[in-house]
C-alpha cells in the first residue's frame, strides 16, 4: 500500500482561522490582512495565535471552519475489501480504478499475493495474528502453513482463471467475477478536514480491520504535514475519543 498528498489547500490554518473569525467580527475579513483578522487572539506570535484558536475551536465542537480546506490523497494498492469500507462515507470523493476498462492480463499469476495484484492479510502467514470473530487464537506452525498455502493457491487459481477467461473472449467486465476481494486497486480521494477527522474517528480505531486502519494512519500522518496545529491536536486531544457519531 502506498498513500500519497497529491493536492491541498495552501495556508489551510489560515483558511480555518480566517473562517471562524469572520463568525465574531463586525469587520469584514476581505478587508483586513491575517495578523489584523487575529489581533485580538491569545498569544505572542501568529503561530500561537494559531494555535489558541485552533484549539478553542475543536474543544468547543466548532467544527464548520475545517470544512473550507481540503485534501487529495492517491492510494495505490489497497483491497477491493478495504475500498467498500471507505466509499462508505459520503462526503469524501473519489475516483476508483476500473475493472472494466483495466484488463490485469500481464500479471504473473506465480506472483499473486506475494506483492503481486493481490493483498495478503497478515493472518494468512502470522500465527500469532488475532482478528475479528475468529475461531480460536494463536496457531501453530502447521497449521499456519496449510493457511498460506491455501490462500495463495486459491488467489493464484483466481487469476489464472480470470486470465484464462479474457483468452476465451470474455469482457474483463464479466471476467472479473471471478477475482479474490483482495484485488488491488488504485484509488484518489478528496476530503475536508473535517471529515478527515469523522473518517480518522472511525477507521483508525482499534476495532476498525488492520488494512484500512493502515491506510487512515498514513492519511493522518500526511495531514500532519500538511495541516499540522489541527492534526497534532487531534492526535493529542481528539483520537480514539467515545463519542465517534461525527466530529
Ligand atoms: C468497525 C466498523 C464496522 C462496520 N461494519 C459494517 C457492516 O457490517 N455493515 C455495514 O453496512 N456497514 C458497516 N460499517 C459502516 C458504517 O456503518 C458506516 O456506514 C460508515 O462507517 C460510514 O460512516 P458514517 O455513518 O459516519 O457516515 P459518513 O458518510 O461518513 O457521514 C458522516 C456523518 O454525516 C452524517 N450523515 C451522513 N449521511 C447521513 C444521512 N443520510 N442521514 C443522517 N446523517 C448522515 C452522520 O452524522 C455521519 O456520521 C462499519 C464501520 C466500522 C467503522
Amino acid at each position: 500500500m502506498e498513500v500519497t498528498l497529491l493536492e491541498a489547500t495552501d495556508d489551510p490554518e489560515e483558511v480555518i482561522c480566517t473562517g471562524a473569525r469572520n463568525d465574531y467580527m463586525s469587520d469584514f475579513v476581505g478587508d483586513q490582512t491575517f495578523e489584523e483578522r487575529m489581533a485580538s487572539i491569545e498569544g505572542d506570535d501568529i503561530e500561537e495565535k494559531k494555535r489558541t484558536l485552533i484549539g478553542h475551536l475543536l474543544s468547543h465542537g466548532h467544527y464548520g471552519p475545517f470544512e473550507h480546506v481540503q485534501a487529495t490523497f492517491a492510494v495505490k494498492g489497497i483491497s477491493r475489501s478495504c475500498m467498500a469500507q471507505i466509499t462508505r462515507h459520503r462526503h469524501v470523493s473519489f475516483d476508483v480504478q476500473s475493472m472494466r476498462y483495466v484488463a490485469f492480463d500481464d500479471v504473473d499469476p506465480e506472483a499473486v499475493g506475494e506483492g503481486e495484484m493481490v493483498v495478503t492479510p497478515p493472518s494468512a502467514s502470522d500465527p500469532d495474528w488475532i482478528g475479528r470473530n475468529q475461531k480460536g487464537g494463536a496457531v501453530d506452525d502447521e497449521t499456519i502453513e496449510k493457511r498460506e498455502e491455501i490462500f495463495q493457491e486459491s488467489v493464484k487459481r483466481s487469476v489464472e482463471e480470470y486470465q484464462e477467461l479474457l483468452d476465451l473472449g470474455m469482457p474483463p467486465e464479466d471476467a472479473r467475477f471471478v477475482l479474490p476481494i483482495g484485488t488491488e486497486v488504485n484509488m484518489v480521494m478528496s476530503m475536508n478536514a473535517r471529515m478527515l477527522m469523522h473518517v480518522a474517528d472511525m477507521r483508525a480505531a482499534a476495532d476498525s480491520q488492520w488494512e484500512i486502519r493502515e491506510m487512515t494512519e498514513r492519511v493522518l500522518d500526511l495531514a500532519k504535514e500538511w495541516c499540522p496545529i489541527t492534526f497534532a491536536y487531534y492526535e493529542e486531544n481528539m483520537k480514539n475519543r467515545k463519542n465517534r457519531l461525527a466530529p
